[in-house]
Parts: structure tokens; sequence; C-alpha cells
């Protein structure tokens, strides 16, 4: 058996940044999985720079317990670190690395539980998958989730081990996050009476978003986010070239942060019911070729537990009296309930250790997950 912080050791050691490669922590993920006796599935992404594994081992057919993380880390750039962050550093019971508690920590347990699994679990089923780029968007879960809807038997327990100190967390927000760029007219600034100005027609693109800002917060709610209420944000704007020019080009790029009740479909479809029927025929009577385009630059689904969910049972009953939370970001989770899997988040550490310069988690954190990880498989 490979001992958990012997593996956290190796996994810090790869720097699996987003904009980095993944490819060398999975061919060690690979490795120990296979050898313990895995059946291991590489799944690259389409130039093969990064890649997401499937691993499963104990019979296939039946429910299972699936362990999910993400493999990639945020830059440490910029950041002040008292030790090499790519180099697991103990002090006073804390490991300090980029990565340690978000979420290389979870991977580790889950890792050192599957080296043993075959001879403690010979009958039961364990799958495990790590995935690329969760921090930039979750892209590497939108990936996997479809084959993973293949491969793993509906009703399988999915637990997402983010640091949420071993709370479970029953739901999340969506993002849906996207860039409006509107194109007008070209032009000396007095003539703008005739003419179409993309930052005018921006502008009233905004005060659109504000007013649907203030819709969502005034509809009731009641559970437990910080912030128990879709929200939008325009994040950037950049549009014009001088004060005495009619501006032809405007872009904005805004968030809308939802709860999983608050669809993101029908906000797309009011905004664009927004756009066609209200600015662009008013942008197209002075400059015919007058246009406005969305692009979607990310699309996280919002996540909620399913009804009756077996998972969270089991969980409360191992756990004992523990808060069940909800969360204001995102995870893979609503990737992994698309794909059919009775899903909760829940793992070692804190969240407001993650992304943090010093990152760290308790050594007694990773014992106490692996202890309920080993209690889980078990029984
Ligand atoms: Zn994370």
């Amino acid at each position: 058996m490979q001992d958990t912080l012997t593996i956290l050791e190796r996994l810090c050691a790869f720097d699996t940044t987003s904009h980095k490669t993944n490819l060398e922590c999975i061919e060690y993920c690979r490795q120990l999985l296979s050898s313990a006796g895995f059946d291991v599935t590489i799944l690259p992404n389409a130039e093969g720079s990064k890649a997401n594994l499937h691993a499963v081992t104990g019979p296939k057919e039946r429910p299972a317990l699936v362990l999910a993380g993400h493999t990639d880390v945020v830059p440490v750039g910029g950041q002040q670190w008292t030790s090499d962050p790519f180099k697991l550093t103990q002090k006073d019971g804390k490991l300090f690395a980029r990565g340690a508690v978000d979420m290389k920590g979870f991977l580790a347990v889950a890792l050192s539980l599957a080296t043993t699994w075959a001879t403690e679990a010979r009958d039961r089923s364990l799958h495990l998958v790590l995935t690329y780029d969760e921090e930039t968007g979750c892209f590497g879960a939108r990936e996997i989730s479809g084959y993973l809807r293949k491969v793993i038997p509906a009703n399988s327990i999915c637990i997402v081990g983010e640091p949420t100190d071993m709370r479970p967390i029953v739901a999340h927000k969506g993002i849906l996050g996207l860039r409006a760029t509107v194109e007008g007219s070209e032009g000396h600034a007095a003539t703008i009476a005739t003419k179409s100005n993309a930052i005018h027609f921006a502008s009233e693109l905004v005060q659109y978003l504000l007013g649907k800002s203030q819709y969502y917060s005034a509809m009731s709610s009641k559970n437990t986010y910080a912030t128990p209420k879709s929200t939008i944000q325009v994040g950037l704007i950049h549009g014009g070239q001088a004060r005495n020019m009619i501006a032809k080009r405007c872009e904005l790029e805004f968030e809308f942060r939802h709860l999983p009740e608050d669809s993101s479909d029908v906000f797309l479809t009011e905004l664009n019911a927004f756009m066609t029927s209200d600015l662009l025929p008013r942008m197209t009577g002075n400059q015919e070729d007058a246009s406005i385009q969305i692009e979607t630059l990310s699309n996280v689904p919002a996540f909620r537990v399913t009804e009756n969910s077996e998972c969270l049972r089991v969980l409360k009953e191992r756990l004992g009296p523990v808060e069940i939370g909800c969360w204001d970001g995102v995870t893979e989770a609503g990737y992994y309930a698309d794909a059919g899997l009775d899903t909760i988040i829940c793992g070692p550490g804190s969240i407001s250790q993650a992304h943090q310069p010093n990152e760290y988690i308790a050594a007694r954190a990773l014992e106490d997950c692996s202890k309920l990880l080993r209690c889980l498989a078990l029984h």
C-alpha cells in the first residue's frame, strides 16, 4: 500500500497549473491504478495536451462508489510563497503546496484507497474520475460526462472531493459567461444623429442586464448560499477609438451566476429576444449592416442533489450531525449529476485555503477523509 502522504507529495510535484499539461500527472495515476488492478481509460482532449482519466475495479454492472476530482491547479504567479509551491512541505501538522487542499489532497486519499481496494473490497466496485481544466471552466468534466453516463451504472454514488471541511454540499450555482460584440457605424462625431454608435447600444444592453439583475434579486429564496440570489455582473467593456469618432465596435463580457432554479437557457432566450426584437431594429435603422453577436465563453451547470439522495443519506449516517450547505462557487458536480450519478460535494480541508499563497491542508483532515471513504467503501 502506498500511503496518502507519499502520493500527495508526488501529485504536488507535477505543475498542473491549468494552462499547462497534466499528462505526466495522469500517467503517474494510471500506473498506480493499473498496478492496483484497475481498468484505466485515458481520455485526451482534442489537442492531446491534457487528459481525463477513468478507472474502475470490481463488478461493473452494480451501482458503485465514484470518487471524482480535478488534477489542475490555479497559478502561483504574483503570490508570495514561503516554500516551493510544487514541493510538499510539512510544518506543525500542516502540508503546504499548490493544490494541497484544492484538490490533490482528496485525490491522494482516493488513490491510496484504490491501492488497497482489490484486497479489502474484492466484491465491490470503485470508479475514479480525474479531470483537467476545472479551474478554467470545468471543460474536462464537460468532455467526460457523456462517457461516464455509458460506463457507470445509474444511481451510483459520486463524491466530488472539493474542500468542504467534510461538510456535504448539496447545491451550487451555475455560471453562464457571455461576450456580446456590438457593431455599428463609423464616422465623424458630428454625424451621430444619422449613425449607430456601438457603445450607446452596448450600454442599453448593460441597462437590460441590470434590470434583469434586479428582477432576480427581488425573488425570494430560502437556502444557505452566501448570496441566495442569481446575480449578473458585467466584468469587461471595450469599445471606441476616440472622443470625436463614432464608436464602430464595442465588446462586453458578463456573467450570469444562477441558482439551480433559475435556468440559464431561459436567461439566454430572453436576452436573444431583447436583442433581436428591441435593440437590433433600432441599430439597423441608421446602419443597415449593424449587428450584435453573443458568444458563450463558459456554461457550467448549476448543481442540486437528487431527491431522496442515497449518497446524502449514507454521508449523514457516517458523518453524524453535520451542517449541510450550498455553495456560491461552481464545481464539476453538475456534470456528474447530468451523467446520472447521485452526487454530493464533500472533501477534506477548507475552501478558505484554496487559491491562496501558502495553500495547505491539515494532515488530520486527510486522515479523517481517509477513514470516511474507507468506511463508505467497506460497508
Ligand atoms: Zn477545486
